[in-house]
Parts: C-alpha cells; structure tokens; sequence
C-alpha cells in the first residue's frame, strides 16, 4: 500500500493547531501509520530538502524545520496510508504558496508568507511515491511503523 511522509512544521506547533491539521488528514480510507514528535538536527533537515540545496531559499528553510523561527519548537511527523495516497495529502495540504493554495486546504486556512519571504506553509507532504519512501526511511526506523496486521 502507499504510503506518504506528513510533516507538521514548527510553525503549526506554536500556533498550537496540531488537533486541527491532522483532522483535516484524517478523512475516509486515510491511515495513520506512525506518529511521533522529532527536533530534527541539521544534518536531518538538510537531508530532507537534499534537492533544494540551489535554491536561495535552502538555509532559511532548513533553519525553519529545525524550529529556529517558533520557538525551537519541535516537528510532528507522520506516515500515512491508503490508496493514491501522496496526491490526497497534497490536496488537502494545498499549493506551496499559501496565498494560492485553496482557503479550504492546511496551506490556505494556516499558511503566511513572512516579511522575508519566507512560505510558512505549516505541513510537508512527500511529492512522489519515491519520494516517500525515501523520507519515511530519513525519519522513521522500520519498527515504528504500525505493521499491517495490527491496523
Ligand atoms: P512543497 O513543500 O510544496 O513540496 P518545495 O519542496 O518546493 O514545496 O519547497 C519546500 C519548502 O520551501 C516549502 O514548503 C516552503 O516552506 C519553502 N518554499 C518553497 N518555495 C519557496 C519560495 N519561492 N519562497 C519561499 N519559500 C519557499
């Protein structure tokens, strides 16, 4: 079965919108398959946008997950699964600007862009299957996944 990498950002951890946002990822035939709180280091958070390393926004990024913006507060990430799974989270987490994304998706209902630039879009959401699998691997040991025949 598929299965997608959710993060919950430091941003939603501060503003205290963590019941809420999983809500809205907790819809029919949705999954979740482990669930734990991370204060990822740099080395995780640099790994975790290994293909944004050109961007101009690559630093303020990876110190935005390591919750150098919020507080040092910390990361909600999840795995979860179901039938096209990568396509529905990213749906209900809405466009990577939270000025385009849907008012009714995370990104629209949560989301700001700061003063400097900078999206604070509240949820990550694996963009591929292969991408998935290559960051559930980065943030989760095999064993805390909820094997399937206890679901
Ligand atoms: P997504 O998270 O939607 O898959 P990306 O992987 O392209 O998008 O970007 C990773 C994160 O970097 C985004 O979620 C957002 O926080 C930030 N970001 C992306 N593009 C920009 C941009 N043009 N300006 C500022 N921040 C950005």
């Amino acid at each position: 079965m598929e299965k997608v990498l959710v993060l919950i950002k430091p941003d939603g951890m501060q503003k205290v919108i963590v019941g809420n946002v999983l809500n809205l990822f907790l819809v029919n035939d949705v999954k979740l398959i482990a669930m734990k709180l991370v204060k990822p280091s740099t080395r995780l958070a640099q790994n975790h946008y290994q293909d944004l390393k050109g961007k101009t926004f690559f630093k303020e990024i990876v110190e935005y997950l390591e919750g150098r913006f919020h507080d040092d507060a910390p990361v909600v990430a999840m795995v979860f699964e179901g039938r096209n799974i990568v396509k529905r989270c990213r749906d209900i987490a809405g466009a990577t600007n939270p000025e385009e994304a849907s008012p009714r998706s995370v990104r629209g209902k949560y989301g700001r862009i700061t003063t400097k630039g900078l999206y604070e879009n509240v949820v990550h959401v694996s963009s591929s299957n292969e991408e998935a699998r290559r960051e559930i691997a980065l943030w989760f040991k095999k064993n805390e996944l909820i094997p399937k025949e206890s679901k």
